[in-house]
C-alpha cells in the first residue's frame, strides 16, 4: 500500500470495468477499494442490464418453446401460460450466482469493497456515504471513476415503474401485459420489444428515425425488419412522439400528426447518461458534457487529471459490457505500469434481440463510403444441415471482403447463434486473414459455423472467372 494514501486504487462503482480494473490491479500487488452505491456489487450490467435482460431472453426462448416453431408452427408451447413469476424465477437465481462469483473474486483478489456513494473532496480523497447517512472518506493514489449511466428519464413522461418503465424498471414487472408500446428503436429498444413479442405479446415500436440501428449492415437490418413485421411486430417509424399520457388506467402515446398508440404497458428507451451528476467532479477538477460523460485519452484511459481514470459506460461509445471490461483492464495496467497494452482492432457488437445479430468489422456501407472495392458473400442459416435439423426458418452470414487481397473486412450475421458465430470471423479478421482461410478450412458437420464456408465459396464464385472455376 502507498504511504501517503489508503489505497493504492480507489474504484468508484462495481460494474464490468471497475470490476475488471480492481482485479488486474490487484494482481499486480496493489491495494485496492471498490466503492458500490448499490448494497450488491456487479452493477448495470449484473442488476438492470445485460445479464436481466440476457436472462428473460433466455427464459422466454426456453418457455415458450420458440426454438421449435420452425417445425411445430408459430402456436407452439412448451407452457401454455407464462407470467411474470416465471420470468422472475430464473432471475433471480441467475442474479444470485452472477454476485456470488463476483463476492468471491474480489475476495480472491482481497479487494476490498465498501458500500454507499462515493464523491470527490479533492482530487485524491473520496467521502463515502452510506445508506444510514454515515459517512467516511479513504484517499486513493490512483482514482478509477466507473458509475456508468443512468436511464433518461425526460419529466414529462409521467414514469410509475407499474405501468410506464424505463429500462432499469422492465426487469422488475410483475404481470405481463396483453400489448406494449417500445418507445425508441435502439439495441436496448428492439432487444425487448423482441423479446416481449415472442411472449406472443402485440408489441409497436416508435422511433422518429425511418432507418434503426444506424450502425448495423442495412442487409441486415432489412432481414431484421422482415422478420419482425412477420412475426407481428408494428413499426411506428419516422413518427416524433410529441407526448405520452394515461387515459383510463393505459399509457398513450401521441405522435406527431395526432396518430395514437394505445397498449397496456410502455417501455421508453430514450438513451443513458453518465451517472456523474452527485460525484462532485469539480472538486477533482473534472468536467462531465451535457450527457455526464467523461473524455478521457483513448489508450490510457486517463481523464484530464492525469491519475483519475474513467473507463465504461460513462466514457461513451460502444456502452457495453465487453468492451467495458477490456476498457478496465487496460487502465488499471497503465496505471501501475505506465505500459500501454493495446486491444485487437475488432471487436463484435451483439445485438441480442429474437432472431440475434452481430457484427465485426465493416458495414457494407462503411466500404463503400471508404470507397474500398469488395465482394460479399451470403449463406443462409437455414440452408446448413445444422439448420435443416434445428427447424432454422432464417437468418442470413454475410461476409464482405477486399477485392485487392481477399481480406475479410466485415462478417454480418442475424439468427440463431449469431453472437456465438461472431468470434470465429472476429478472429480471423484481426489476424488479418482471407476468405480463403474459410475456404480451405474443415468445420464440424453439421455446425452452423459451416455458414462460413459457404459465405466464402459465395464471395470467392463472384470473383472468379467462370473459366477458372475449378470445384473447389
Ligand atoms: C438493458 C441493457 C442491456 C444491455 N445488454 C448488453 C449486452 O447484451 N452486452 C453488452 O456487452 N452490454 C450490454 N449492455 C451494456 C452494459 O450493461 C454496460 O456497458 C455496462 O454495464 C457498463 O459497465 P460499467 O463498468 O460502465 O458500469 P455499470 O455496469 O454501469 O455499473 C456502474 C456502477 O457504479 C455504481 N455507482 C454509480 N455512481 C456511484 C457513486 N457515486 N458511488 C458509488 N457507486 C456508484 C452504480 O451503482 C453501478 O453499480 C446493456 C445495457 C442495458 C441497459
Amino acid at each position: 500500500m502507498s504511504k501517503a494514501y489508503d489505497f493504492d486504487l480507489i474504484v468508484i462503482g462495481s460494474g464490468p470495468s471497475g470490476r475488471r480494473a480492481a482485479v488486474q490491479a490487484a494482481k499486480l500487488g496493489r491495494s485496492v477499494l471498490v466503492i458500490e452505491e448499490q448494497h450488491r456489487v456487479g452493477g448495470v450490467s449484473v442488476h438492470e442490464g445485460t445479464i436481466p435482460s440476457k436472462t428473460l431472453r433466455e427464459t422466454v426462448l426456453n418457455l415458450t418453446g420458440w426454438r421449435e416453431r420452425g417445425f411445430y408452427g408459430q402456436s407452439y408451447r412448451v407452457k401454455s401460460e407464462i407470467t411474470a413469476n416465471d420470468l422472475r424465477m430464473r432471475l433471480s437465481k441467475t442474479l444470485d450466482f452472477e454476485v456470488d462469483i463476483l463476492e468471491h473474486q474480489f475476495a480472491r483478489n482481497t479487494v476490498r469493497v465498501q458500500h454507499g456513494r462515493g464523491r470527490f473532496l479533492d482530487s485524491h480523497r473520496i467521502e463515502i456515504e452510506a445508506k444510514d447517512g454515515a459517512t467516511s472518506v479513504v484517499s486513493g493514489e490512483k482514482i478509477l471513476i466507473a458509475v456508468g449511466t443512468k436511464p433518461h428519464r425526460p419529466n414529462d413522461v409521467p414514469f410509475d415503474d407499474k405501468i410506464i418503465f424505463d429500462s432499469d424498471a422492465i426487469v422488475h414487472l410483475d404481470e405481463l401485459p396483453r400489448s406494449l408500446i417500445v418507445v425508441g428503436a435502439g439495441v436496448i429498444g428492439i432487444e425487448y420489444a423482441t423479446i416481449f413479442n415472442a411472449l406472443d405479446i402485440r408489441v409497436t415500436i416508435i422511433d422518429a428515425r425511418e432507418d434503426i440501428l444506424g450502425f448495423i449492415d442495412r442487409e441486415v437490418v432489412a432481414e431484421l425488419m422482415h422478420w419482425l413485421r412477420d412475426l407481428g411486430v408494428h413499426f411506428r417509424l419516422g413518427m416524433k412522439l410529441e407526448s405520452i399520457q394515461m387515459e383510463a388506467g393505459q399509457p398513450v402515446a401521441i405522435l406527431e400528426g395526432g396518430r395514437r398508440v394505445r397498449g397496456d404497458m410502455l417501455l421508453y428507451t430514450g438513451g443513458r447518461s453518465g451517472a456523474t451528476d452527485t460525484l462532485n467532479l469539480s472538486a477533482c477538477g473534472l468536467e462531465a458534457d451535457a450527457r455526464g460523460r467523461l473524455k478521457v485519452d483513448p489508450q490510457t484511459f486517463q481523464t484530464d487529471v492525469p491519475h483519475i481514470y474513467a473507463t465504461g459506460d460513462v466514457i461513451g461509445f460502444p456502452s457495453l459490457a465487453s468492451t467495458s471490461m477490456e476498457q478496465g483492464r487496460l487502465a488499471a495496467y497503465h496505471a501501475f505500469t505506465h505500459g500501454v497494452m493495446h486491444a485487437p482492432q475488432h471487436f463484435p457488437y451483439g445485438i441480442y434481440s429474437v432472431p440475434e445479430i452481430s457484427t465485426v468489422g465493416m458495414s457494407e456501407e462503411e466500404v463503400r463510403k471508404a470507397g474500398l472495392p469488395y465482394e460479399c458473400g451470403i449463406a443462409r442459416l437455414r440452408e446448413t444441415s445444422r439448420g435443416h435439423i434445428m427447424g432454422i426458418r432464417g437468418g442470413i452470414l454475410k461476409i464482405i471482403i477486399a477485392l485487392e487481397d481477399r481480406r475479410i473486412l466485415g462478417v454480418h450475421i442475424i439468427g440463431e447463434g449469431a453472437t456465438e458465430l461472431i468470434h470465429i470471423g472476429q478472429a480471423v479478421i484481426n489476424l488479418g486473414g482471407t476468405i480463403d482461410y474459410f475456404i480451405d478450412a474443415t468445420f464440424n458437420y453439421p455446425t452452423l459455423a459451416e455458414a462460413y464456408k459457404t459465405a466464402a465459396l459465395d464471395a470467392w464464385n463472384r470473383i472468379t472467372p467462370r473459366q477458372e472455376i475449378a470445384v473447389p
